[in-house]
């Protein structure tokens, strides 16, 4: 299949972070098969979703019983056991899964799982902490770090570049960043051309190498 983005999904691990990532998954049309070793969580979440089995994650053959190899994506979403999480990940591998997802609680832990094999390692708490710390210690509404050095941040029209099409405010000369989207009090966003005009009060969204977003976010 060329387009794999509506495949069904393996989720493995139902705390915070899994059961998010799952229910979501079904509201967007994924199918998914849930997977976790507590009854209970189980319990509260079938009917909501496609399929739900209580198993042991570390044992291959219960992974084989319930047909994981079949799967193209899996997402191990067991954090606080590190052991399970990596054992299970190993498994994955092991059943040549070919679309890896694994979150990880540490640096350590995400190192282990991408060489063992996961093709994609997150770390939800790390780079949450960081997003947030852009927007207490600043003026940005929002921060995303797209790349290790590419970010995308919310932010209000600092006033020097208030009244003059953007084309004209020598923005890229002097700090390297370009405006995306402008968003009107009470309207909705809109692309940023070279003849958009920014108000006081007018909230942007900067795109830029990561420091020079920072320096453009701090303007006044
Ligand atoms: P969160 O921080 O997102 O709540 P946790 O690490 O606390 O994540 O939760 C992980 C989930 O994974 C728990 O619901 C736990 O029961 C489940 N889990 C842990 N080990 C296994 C295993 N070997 N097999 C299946 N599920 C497991």
């Amino acid at each position: 299949m060329a387009d794999k983005s509506s495949d069904p999904v393996v989720v493995i691990g139902l705390g915070r972070f899994g059961s998010s990532l799952a229910l979501e998954l079904v509201r967007r049309g994924t199918e998914v098969l849930a997977i976790d070793n507590r009854p209970k969580i189980v319990q509260s979440l079938s009917g909501h979703i496609t399929q739900i089995a209580v198993a042991d994650s570390t044992d291959i053959e219960a992974l084989r019983q319930l047909g994981v190899p079949d799967f193209y994506r899996a997402v191990v979403a067991i954090g606080s056991d590190i052991e399970a999480s990596i054992l299970t990940t190993s498994l994955l591998v092991e059943l040549e899964i070919d679309d890896i997802w694994a979150k990880a609680v540490s640096r350590q832990h995400a190192q282990i799982l991408s060489r063992i094999g996961a093709t994609h390692v997150v770390q939800p708490e790390h780079d949450m902490g960081e997003r947030v710390a852009h927007m207490v210690s600043g003026r940005m509404l929002d921060f995303l770090q797209v790349d290790p050095d590419f970010a995308l941040v919310k932010t209000l029209a600092p006033r020097d570049f208030v009244g003059v099409p953007l084309g004209e405010s020598g923005l890229r000369r002097k700090y390297g960043v370009t405006i995306v989207a402008v968003k009107a009090k009470g309207e909705e966003f809109t692309y940023a051309s070279a003849e958009t005009v920014l108000n006081y009060g007018d909230i942007i969204v900067v795109s830029g190498p990561t420091e020079k977003v920072e320096r453009f976010a701090e303007l006044p």
